[in-house]
């Protein structure tokens, strides 16, 4: 196993501009792991209740997605409730039911516990902290994800647990309210210094930045002429730039370079439809044509 990850797996409420789905699969680790898994072999460490679908874990294991740390447990899963309406790079949260997820003990096989690469996907990060605390050697790569909830409720252990990552990928308001800064360059200096040697910055519909050590790099969003669910959007990216610099095995910044477009490339999928009915069909010829697509959308000549 190259990555393993630990996250929401969840029912999710959506409503954006194009519709509306009452309970559709979703949850942080989840996009990860489908969008990762068309580059590299992906293990979960996550609970469901009684009411996940067979189906739902058949899909991920048709992905060769290692689910036997997703455990199942008495009651309902994760569900989190959101919309898009005012503005579609931005999710207004609804509810949130951690259910399952509450008192959830992560139990590491020898196998998640060797892994290379770990992905703290979004989710309470004293469980993201447990997980790492249980690798049996610290990874050649740790990266996490939070969001505004955690950033409310459990600042100092959320603080803890990034001094210990390399790379934390955040959305741009996150950033901002994490750090106290307004600037972007300034909220990514404050993440450095926090920790991390490198930060992730998802602006939506704007793209990433990424702010390495030494080195920043700007990707755009492939402009997609009808986004449709932007949920887990954030996740996909993860998902597919984790996911190459796991199947390249190197964390240099050329590869950092090449994941952001990669990350890009899944995420501009994962917004064409609702929930993952895109990102699930995907073919390793439809990644590649669309990466091509970002080869000519970002191309330009040394000026003269
Ligand atoms: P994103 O990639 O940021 O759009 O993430 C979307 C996913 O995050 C949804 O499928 C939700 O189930 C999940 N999610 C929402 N709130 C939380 C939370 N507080 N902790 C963990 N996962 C969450």
């Amino acid at each position: 196993m190259k990555i393993l990850v630990v996250g929401s797996v969840a029912y999710d409420a959506v409503e954006t501009p194009a519709g509306k789905r009452e309970s559709q699969l979703g949850g942080a680790a989840t996009y990860f792991s489908v969008s990762a898994s068309y580059f590299t072999e992906v293990g979960m460490i996550g609970v469901v209740g009684e009411d996940f679908d067979p189906a739902d874990i058949a899909m991920l294991q048709s992905h060769d997605i290692d689910t036997s740390g997703l455990v199942r447990a008495d009651g309902k899963t994760f569900r989190w409730t959101g919309e898009y309406m005012e503005d579609v790079n931005t999710a207004v949260t609804l509810d949130t039911q951690l259910n399952v997820f509450g008192d959830f003990e992560p139990e590491l096989s020898d196998t998640h516990a060797n892994a290379p690469y770990l992905f703290l996907a979004n989710i309470d990060p004293n469980l993201q902290l447990r997980v790492l605390d249980a690798m049996v050697a610290r990874p050649k790569m740790v990266a996490n994800d939070t969001m505004n909830l955690w950033i409310d409720i459990a600042k100092p252990v959320l603080t803890e647990l990034i001094s210990k990552v390399d790379t934390l990928l955040i959305n741009e308001e996150e950033a901002k309210q994490l750090t106290g800064e307004d600037h972007l360059p300034d909220a990514a200096n404050a993440i450095t210094a926090m920790g991390p040697s490198s930060t992730v910055i998802k602006r939506g519909e704007y793209g990433v930045t990424l702010f390495g050590d030494n080195f920043s790099f700007a990707a755009p969003a492939y402009p997609i002429e009808r986004v449709v669910d932007p949920t887990g959007a954030g996740d996909s990216f993860a998902g597919g730039f984790m996911g190459y610099l796991a199947s390249v095995d190197k964390v240099d910044e050329e590869s950092l370079r090449t994941a952001a477009i990669v990350g890009s490339t899944m995420a501009s999928f994962a917004v064409e439809d609702f929930g993952l009915d895109r990102i699930k069909y995907l073919t390793y010829s439809d990644i590649a044509e669309r990466f091509e697509a970002f080869v000519d959308l970002t191309r330009f000549n040394p000026l003269t």
